[in-house]
């Protein structure tokens, strides 16, 4: 069996929608109210995908519990981000916060609630009042499982709505006609094997993060950045993929998350000796200081000998002393989780935690609107006609150099929703499709065909696996030029092998070996472009920490190694040429006065 142009079946849509999570399920609502047809694509259920995985909260400056407003939220963004913040996304998301969570509500998200009938919000990891005086309390929460309850909820309006969701689903390659407009996408359904062409008026990319290119991951096995793959085949480039979250508090050996929201209720780190050493790093915000800068601190009570355990290889987060009840009704399923994955009672015992990869930054290119956008030589956010990018996949950028936890499920509702509405305007006045280009799905057939007809090479799982550990040694909390360098060259090589992957199972039905190996794809151009564009970076900033770059002798003024004059800008990272290009970071927001770069402490 092989594919080819005359068994590729053709369907049309005014949208079709890569992806099913928060951010894609936000903006089909938006699509299918307005009354459009949409196609919503996932590679498994809707409520599967892992937005469904999210804890802690979404962030939003209602404040039912202590006094806040959305400028003490751009602050702390801007701060938390490093500076590498657009100010003029940060801005627009931290406004419209407040609306689009009390739309939630409306929609029927069961948060916790107040004895006054307001939602609960807790405090969270560089969220505070009054620029940085104190933790405040931001992060509306439905107890330990916000994201379980805002993805449900978000599908049963879409199913009102009358959303197409095609379950099962993979994308596989953007359809780019000689103007460089977006037309469709190809897609393979699993069920049957078969290949399509989805023609579209408008296609938008909501395919989440990429976290499975590093061996221990907090994220689903599904987050291989398909979409970003998609996108930096069809010559878009990725933007700031230096830039990785790691979340201080993973399951030692497991990777599974334990929330920022048990700080947000009180736990502590404590190292060997027991002492709660963030109250000398971050003195103010102490536990509660943002995610770089907690990772950072626990790696470095590892590195000077004040690790816990026979190895002294993790920290012990201490929540024993909130009680059994506050955790029970505020935490039930990291309770769940410290008996499964660490066979520890949290209530009565710490439980072992090391930093593990949680989130990428960087992402796609867009605007406020969701619009892909890549530079020109007359524009830096010259936009792609009927190319849209919304959630973890994109980069606005409202995270900059390092996210503060509840903004991501905040990014989803603000972007989904412009997005959709973007999309609506532009799609109205459209009445017919753009022709198909000849070579549509060329790119497609080559790559399935590849594997088709390969009879030796290397099975995916190798390539998989050399990719992951690869990552893991060296683009870790802890970088150094070395490491980095010789990480470019180790995964240039594995790309060579990408070529060579191949299928024992060659069957259309269900084959999900198939589907694997088309993932190799899309987490190679991740890879590279994450290895490719942190060795370029000379500085230290927000996740991305160098060694070499700490407090460096020669410039003491930079602030841990931060280098604005040379460093205060997006790196731009093209697969066709494996090469990098730079663009200004936006320090101008929509309204208000800019947040200058200053020393970041907490
Ligand atoms: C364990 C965990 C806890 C978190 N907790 C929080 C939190 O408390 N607060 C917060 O703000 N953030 C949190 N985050 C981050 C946040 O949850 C994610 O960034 C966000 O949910 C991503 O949403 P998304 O819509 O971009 O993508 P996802 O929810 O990951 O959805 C991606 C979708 O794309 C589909 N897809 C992918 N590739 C293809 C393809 N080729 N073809 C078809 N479909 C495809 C998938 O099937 C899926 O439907 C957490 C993340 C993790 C991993």
């Amino acid at each position: 069996m092989s594919y080819t142009k005359e068994n590729i079946i053709t369907r049309k849509f005014d949208v079709v929608i890569v992806g099913a999570g928060g951010s894609g399920l936000r903006a089909a609502l938006e699509l299918s109210r307005a009354g459009l047809s949409v196609a919503s694509l996932s590679k498994v259920f809707p409520t599967r995908s892992h937005t469904v995985a999210a804890q802690g909260g979404v962030s939003a400056s209602l404040g039912n519990m202590s006094e806040d407003n959305w400028h003490y939220h751009f602050y702390d963004t801007i701060k938390g981000s490093d500076w590498l913040g657009d100010q003029d996304a940060i801005e627009f998301m931290c406004r419209e916060a407040p609306n689009v969570v009390i739309e939630l509500e409306h929609f029927g998200m069961p948060f916790d609630r107040n004895p006054d009938g307001t939602i609960y919000q807790r405090p969270f990891g560089g969220h505070t009042a009054n620029y940085g005086e104190k933790p405040v309390q931001r992060a509306c929460a439905a107890a330990d499982r916000t994201g379980h309850a805002m993805l449900h909820t978000l599908y049963q309006q879409n199913v009102k709505e009358k959303t197409n969701f095609f379950v099962e689903w993979m994308a596989l390659d953007l359809i780019r006609d000689q103007d460089g407009d977006v037309v469709g996408v190809t897609a393979i359904e699993l069920e049957t094997g078969d290949l399509y062409i989805l023609r579209a008026k408008a296609v938008l990319l909501a395919t989440g993060g990429a976290g499975r290119i590093f061996a221990a991951s907090t994220n689903a096995f599904i987050n291989t950045g398909d979409g970003l793959g998609m996108a930096a085949r069809a010559g878009i480039p990725l933007q700031d993929m230096e830039f990785w979250q790691f979340h201080p508090t993973g399951v030692a050996g497991a990777g599974v998350l334990l929330t920022e929201g048990c700080r947000g209720e009180g736990a502590v780190l404590r190292n060997s000796e027991g002492e709660r050493f963030m109250e000398r790093y971050a003195p103010t915000l102490k536990d509660l200081a943002p995610r770089d800068f907690v990772s950072r601190s626990m790696d470095q009570e590892i590195k000077e000998g004040r690790g816990c355990g026979p190895n002294k290889d993790y920290i012990l987060m201490d929540m024993t002393h909130l009680g059994a009840e506050t955790i029970r009704k505020r935490l039930p399923s990291v309770e769940e989780i410290g008996h499964n994955f660490a066979n520890v009672d949290i209530t009565k015992e710490p439980i072992p935690v090391v930093p593990t990869i949680h989130y990428q930054m960087g992402g796609i290119p867009t605007n406020i609107n969701g619009q892909v956008v890549v530079k020109t030589a007359s524009s830096y956010a010259d936009v792609v006609h009927g190319l849209y990018a919304v959630g973890e996949c994109s980069c606005v950028s409202v995270h900059g150099a390092n996210r503060l936890g509840t903004n991501s499920l905040l990014d989803l509702l603000v972007f989904g929703k412009s997005a959709g509405k973007h999309i609506v305007q532009s799609v109205r006045n459209q009445h017919e499709h753009k022709p198909l280009p000849a070579d549509a799905a060329d790119r497609t057939l080559e790559r399935l065909n590849r594997l088709q007809t390969s009879n030796s090479g290397i099975y995916s799982q190798e390539v998989a696996n050399e990719i992951r550990q690869t990552m893991q040694h060296h683009a870790g909390v802890f970088r150094t030029q070395k490491g980095m360098d010789e990480g470019v060259v180790k995964i240039n090589a594995i790309r060579e092998k990408v070529g060579h992957v191949t299928l024992k199972d060659k069957s259309k039905v269900w084959n999900t070996a198939r589907m694997e190996a088309l993932e190799i794809d899309n987490l190679i151009e991740v890879a590279q472009a994450t290895m490719t564009s942190a060795a370029a970076r000379h500085e230290c900033r927000g996740a991305h920490t160098v060694y070499d770059y700490e407090h460096p002798a020669d410039h003491p003024e930079f602030p841990l190694g931060r280098n604005d004059k040379e460093w205060l800008k997006h790196t731009l990272w093209y697969s066709a040429t494996n090469s990098l290009d730079y663009k200004p970071v936006n320090l101008k927001p929509l309204t208000v006065d800019s947040v200058p770069p200053k020393v970041r402490t907490f």
